[in-house]
Formats: structure tokens, sequence, C-alpha cells
């Protein structure tokens, strides 16, 4: 069966449809590029047909390219891939060069075809190039239809001449929230950006289209690239104006990426060097980029974790195969931060929710959060009125928990109270149906210990969300020792419901997520009482690639949360508790009335409004800054082995039981280097060798913190990576 169908009508119009089979969604792959190419062979060469529609049979016209083709030409290619997917993408170029050229003498620019493309929904990836390759783009004026290049979020950049010919459409200032930061846009704001021509009614789109077909003249058909006398947009880079813009573009990469993802690096040079050579030679230059970053370790860590991962784990890679568990009735307990955004995303998703808490006006509290979020979405004419009132319509803001009659999952976030906790989860289960799921967000307590409380503990589970919960991508599903299958489809049901990505892992010590986060703020914490300055250790892990230096990060989690978890954690590990430097340095604070960003007093100083200023300045006298400082690789190694020896360890002591959980978990929970690809992704880019000489450096000069785990040495022993030990089950997928 074929991707694309081919159609002439009684006018000459030929359509091209892509519709692939079985599939919601058009995805490009090797064989639906060859028909392409044939069928605007078959057009051209036939003389009733005056022009072409490319359209799609679907609602939407493409996601993109299927990315496991480029792990296929690799892999097929055996020690030569660089070639093999060069000369893909060059293959690419020549089809998309060809239909665009529309079959017009290269000499007149004249007696081409006209090609439009008609999309009727969203469009993104290789859909976008083959459309930016057309003479004309329509799209129709649908509400949910998204178009845009969204390469660069997965490691790449739009290498099928979408960066050229966007870059020259525009210039190279205009086209970089599309080619740089991968927005995509609705087909107004598309409009506006020079993406598509023309937005029209979706009832209109095939008449219109056709009407253009049948209308258009020789001069409409011509590329302006391909028109004599062309210059580029905003200027080329030896013109005065396109200088500026260049060096302010490269400034302006640099500083989002910190230099570390490669594929932005790669666009701008396949746009500025472009820019300087005829548009053929610009599409060369576009495909060797393109190979180079294909064949750099980081984006193929990125595709891997990012999207084909991802998308496996969303999928339900890990889930017990046990009937569906769609969730129809939620009840959620405590309706402070946490409650209220579960509740939220939760109703968003369509599902009914009874949210509770001990008083009328805190459960009140807790459904008006909802309402802020949605009318912060109808400020941005995302949210409609009736959408607004049909998400509020399904939240029950109650004290009583008989109303919680017929739910078949209970999220509970009261206080982080064993006690408490066991409470509510009797009061629900007095109540709830017998197959219900009973699911706790707790951060820090074990889940098989507050599963005591259930009358039915195979049925309980945690389902951990992250702060603030509508917009953190990440759910961690806790197992306790009894939790049973069903209640682990229940939880990765619900997560697909509202639309996130889930994790499941074992029970045991801050789980997954905080278990690496905390070690990762405490080296920062340490590295402060030890004298190291305190820019150095910001900038040291900014410059990695993480969002929040560890400094920054304690003050927006909060200070006085760190107090809390350092005085539990003593408390259960007594002697063997080896965090007594950070808790100086994070009781003085905290001593200090200094609790992070919500006393606007912390690691850094605040305005008046809350914004951050720099560094608090007493740092220095309070821990007195060294006279010889680390160098910044040291400073590196010791932020980046605190979490990566942590997820480990993790696998080791059996809490992950998969590395790509690992990976997409710590990339979507706090950020950790995307452009690593997660840490067990990172530790095979540097290979185990060389990460255990780092380890035993400074394990030599910091402690047996930093001892290789035996997992690790093994690997190093046997040149083995991560992905070639654990990875089978990622393959599969
Ligand atoms: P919160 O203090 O904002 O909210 C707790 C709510 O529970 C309050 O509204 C309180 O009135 C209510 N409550 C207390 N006892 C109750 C009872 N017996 N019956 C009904 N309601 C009751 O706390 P939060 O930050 O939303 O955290 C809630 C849970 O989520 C905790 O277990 C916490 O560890 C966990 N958690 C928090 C975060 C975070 O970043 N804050 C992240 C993940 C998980």
């Amino acid at each position: 069966m074929s991707d694309f169908t081919y159609s002439v009508d009684a006018d000459g119009v030929a359509t091209l449809t892509w519709d692939v089979p079985g599939k919601s969604m058009n995805v490009m792959t090797r064989e639906a590029f060859a028909e392409v190419s044939a069928m605007v062979d078959k057009a051209l060469a036939d003389d009733r047909v005056k022009g072409i529609i490319v359209t799609s049979g679907k609602k939407d016209f493409a996601g993109g390219m299927d990315l496991n083709v480029l792990a296929s030409i690799r892999e097929e290619a055996g020690d030569n891939p660089a070639r093999a997917l060069f000369d893909f993408t060059m293959s690419g170029h020549r089809i998309l060069r060809k239909l665009e050229r529309a079959g017009m003498d290269p000499k007149t620019l004249k007696g081409g075809k006209p090609v439009v493309c008609a999309l009727p929904g969203t469009c993104a990836g290789i859909g976008t190039e083959l459309a930016l390759a057309c003479h004309r783009r329509i799209m129709a004026d649908n509400p949910k239809a998204k178009i845009g290049l969204p390469e660069i979020l997965v490691g790449l950049f739009p290498g099928g001449g979408g960066t050229t010919r966007y870059s020259r459409m525009v210039g190279a200032m205009a086209a970089a929230p599309v080619l740089l930061e991968g927005k995509m846009l609705e087909p107004a704001k598309a409009k506006a950006a020079g993406l598509i021509d023309e937005v029209v009614a979706p009832e209109d789109l095939l008449k219109r289209a056709r009407e253009w077909v049948l209308a258009a003249t020789d001069a409409d058909i011509v590329k302006p690239w391909d028109q004599k006398g062309w210059k580029m947009p905003g200027g080329a880079p030896y013109h005065p104006a396109g200088f500026m813009t260049f060096v302010g573009a490269n400034a302006m990469v640099h500083g989002k990426t910190q230099g570390v993802y490669p594929a932005a690096k790669a666009l701008l040079s396949a746009v500025y060097e472009g820019a300087l050579v005829p548009f053929d030679t610009a599409l060369t230059i576009e495909a060797r980029w393109f190979t180079s970053v294909l064949m750099n370790p980081s984006s193929s860590a990125m595709i891997r974790s990012l999207f084909l991962n991802k998308e496996a784990l969303e999928k339900g890679a890990n889930r017990p195969k046990v009937a569906d568990q769609t969730v129809r009735k939620l009840g959620v307990l405590g309706a402070g931060m946490m409650g209220a955004g579960i509740a939220y995303v939760a109703a968003n998703a369509g599902i009914e929710v009874v949210l509770i808490d001990a008083a009328q006006e805190a459960a009140d509290r807790g459904k008006a959060h909802a309402e802020g979020i949605l009318d912060k979405g109808m400020k941005r004419g995302k949210v409609t009125a009736e959408k607004k009132a049909e998400v509020l319509g399904r939240i029950t803001a109650t004290t009583g928990y008989a109303a919680l009659e017929g739910c078949d999952l209970i999220v509970e976030a009261v206080f982080e109270d064993m006690k408490v906790k066991a409470g509510v989860t009797a009061e629900a289960e007095a109540v709830i149906p017998a197959t219900a799921i009973f699911a706790t967000n707790t951060s820090t307590l074990p889940i098989s210990d507050l599963a005591k409380a259930s009358k039915r503990p195979e049925q309980f589970i945690g389902i951990h969300f992250f702060s603030p919960v509508d917009k953190m991508m990440l759910v961690e599903i806790i197992k306790g020792a009894k939790t049973g299958d069903t209640a682990v489809a229940k939880a990765l049901d619900f997560v697909r419901q509202i639309r996130k990505t889930p994790i499941v892992v074992n029970d045991a010590r801050f789980f997954f997520a905080n278990r690496c986060i905390i070690p990762y703020i405490n080296e920062g914490i340490r590295m402060v009482a030890e004298g190291v300055e305190p820019a150095l250790i910001e900038h040291a892990a900014t410059l990695l690639g993480f969002p929040l230096g560890p400094l920054q990060l304690v003050d927006e989690t909060s200070i006085d949360l760190g107090v809390k978890i350092a005085r539990a954690t003593k408390a259960a590990m007594g002697d063997a508790y080896p965090d007594g430097a950070v808790d100086a340095v994070l009781f003085a604070m905290a001593d200090r009335g200094r609790l992070g960003r919500k006393s606007s007093a912390g690691f850094y100083a605040y305005d008046d409004k809350g914004g951050r200023l720099g560094l608090w300045e007493e740092l220095g006298t309070i821990w007195p800054v060294s006279d010889t400082q680390p160098d910044l690789a040291h400073v590196q190694h010791r932020l980046m082995m605190a979490q990566v020896l942590e997820a480990v360890r993790a696998l080791e002591d059996g809490v992950l039981e998969d590395i790509r959980e690992g990976d997409v978990g710590a990339i979507l929970g706090w950020g950790f280097a995307p452009w690593s690809g997660g840490p067990f992704s990172w530790l095979d880019i540097i290979g185990a060798g060389k990460a255990v000489d780092i380890c035993d450096g400074l394990e030599a000069a910091h402690g047996a913190r930093f001892a290789a785990p035996k997992l690790l040495r093994d690997l190093a022993a046997k040149g083995q990576t991560f992905y070639g030990r654990f990875g089978t089950a990622a393959k599969a997928a």
C-alpha cells in the first residue's frame, strides 16, 4: 500500500494525497520519498497536467520524518555512515528541488507547472520542508493546526532544505524563532512569519488550491533565489546589515545554548555559509552540516531520549499487560499547591475530579488555582470561555469524603506526614469502590510504609508529580513492595490521559529524580563551604547546559525544604549520614531567614519585587573564598558525577529497571543537560573508562561519595556501554 495517491482531474490538476495507511499522522519514510519523486516525474511528463496540488488525506498534513529512518540508514551503512546519511540527504534535496523547478526552462524560467501545498492541519519537520519547496502554501483556518520546523528540539536542525529555504525567504533574523527555537505557529502567525501564503476556511482549502494552480503564471512559480539579482533579505554576511545580524545571531545562539548543542551551531553555520553561495551549493552545505550533526553523539543521544524513548514510554513500553485502566473519576485529597495542580491537569484532560481538603475554603482555593491557570490561558487566547467553564465544571471542591463514591483513582497530596496520610487513606478507602487504586504524591515517605495504612496494599502506589504540575512533563510512578500490576497500569493510563511522560521506579529513599537532584544541590553547597567562588559553581553548571546552577536551584525549591529533608534524612540514617558539611551552610542560611526566592533572600539577593539580582555578596564573608580556585572542569566533574553516579547506583539497586527511564526522567524531571541525552547517555558518550578515571580522581580528592560504582568499573573493564548492555528493550521499542 502506498503512502501517497495520485489523481488527475478533468481540468488537468494533479493531486498528490499523503495518507499513510493505518496511521493517524503522516510521517515520511524512505519509500514515501521515492513515491513523491515518481509522482512528480509523472505529473511533469504528462502534458494533460497543468499543475499539482500536494495535500493530505488526514486531518493534519505531517508529523515529520520517521526518525527511525535515520537510525536505520546509519546502521545499514556499515563503516561509512556519514556517506550514507549525506547521500540520503542529497537525494531528498534533489527530489524537492525537482518539485520546486517544476520542469521550467532553467534559462528562461518559463514553462514550469505550478505546485501548491494545501495544508488541512498541523505540519512539522519534513512536511514543512516539502511545503516550502512548493510554490505556494495554503493552510486551513483550523484552530488546532500549527506549522513549523521543531527539529532543533530533538537535537537536529531542518536538513531537508528547510534551513536554506526559510532563511532565504525571510532573512536570518526573522527565521530565528522558527529555525533556532523550533516554534510551531498557528495559521495566522505562520502567515505573518512568511511560512505560509494564505489562510482559508477548511471547506475552501482544495477549491482555493485548484483556483490558484489554474490561474498561476510563470512569474508566480519562480522562487526569489532562482531569479537574477536575488539578495538575501536582511543582508548576506558581508553586507553591513547582514554582518550585524550574523554577529548578533552568533552571540544569541551561544548565550542560549552555552555552545553545548551542536545542532544550533551547525544550523547557524549552514545559514551563514549558504548565504554566500548559489542556492544549490547552499543545499549541499546544509546537507554537510546536517550529516555532521547526525554523526555527533550528542544528537543521536538527544533523538534517542527526547524522541524515540520518550515516545516509547508514553506509549506504555513498561506497562503490565492488563486491561485498559482509563480513569473516569478521580479523587484528589489535599487542595494545596500540588493537589490543586493535579486536579487542574486531570479536569483539563476531560476527567471528572473531586477535590477534597480539610476546610471548604482550602478546597475552593484549590479550584480557584485551576481557574487562575485557565484565565491566564484565556488572556493568551489559548482557552475559550466555554472550555474554561467545561474544565471548572468537572471539578467538585468539597470537604465531604462521600463525594469520592465511584472514584476509580485517588491521588493523595495532603501534608507530608505519615499520620495525616494514613488518616486520609482510611477515610477514602471507606467510600471508594473495592477496585479503586489509591496513589500518594509523597516526595519523601516510603511507599511501602504508607501502604501499611491501606487495606489493599496491592492497589496502593506512588504517583509523584513535579512542581508546577501544569508545566512539568515528568511523572514518577513508584511501586511499593506489594504494589500490583493493575495499580501500575492505572497510573500509566492516567499519565497518558493527562499527556505527560511517565517513568516507573521501585521504592527507595527519594525514588529516582530527587535522589539525583539532592546530591547535585549538596555538591554546590559543599563547594561554598570549601571556599570555591560561588559564581564559578553556578557558571560551571550552566555551561554544562543545566537550566539552573545548584545554588539557584535550592533558592527556587526553598532552603527550609532543604533543612527539613536534611533533618529527616539524618534521623533515618543516623551515624551513616554523610552530609554534615552541607547542613552547616544550609542551616546557617535558614537561621538568617534566607529561605530562598520565597523570602526574597537566599544564596542570591533579590529586589523588592522578587527579581533575582545576583549572588548574595555576604556569602564570601561567611564562607571566605579561597585564593586558589579549582579548574572549571574539576567543578563540572563534581557537579555532573554527583548526579550521574546516583543514577548508576539507582540502576544497580534496582530502583531503576530501564535506563531509558533514567535518561528521559533526568531531562524532563530536572533539566539534566539535555544535549547529553541523560546521565546514562552522557556516560556512554565519554566512555566508562574515562568516567572511572574521573571518579578515581574525585574520590582521592573528595571522598567515598565519588567512588566508581561496581557496575561502571565492570563496563569499563569490558569496554561496554550502558546502551550496549541494557539497551535491548530500548531497541525493541
Ligand atoms: P500544601 O501544604 O500546599 O498542601 C497540602 C494540603 O493538604 C493543604 O491544603 C492542607 O489543607 C491539606 N490537608 C492537610 N491535611 C488534610 C486532611 N486531613 N484532609 C484533607 N486535606 C488535608 O503541600 P503541597 O506542596 O501541595 O504538597 C502535598 C504533597 O505533595 C506532600 O506529600 C508533598 O511531599 C508532595 N509533593 C510536593 C511537591 C512540591 O514541590 N511542593 C512536589 C512533589 C510532591
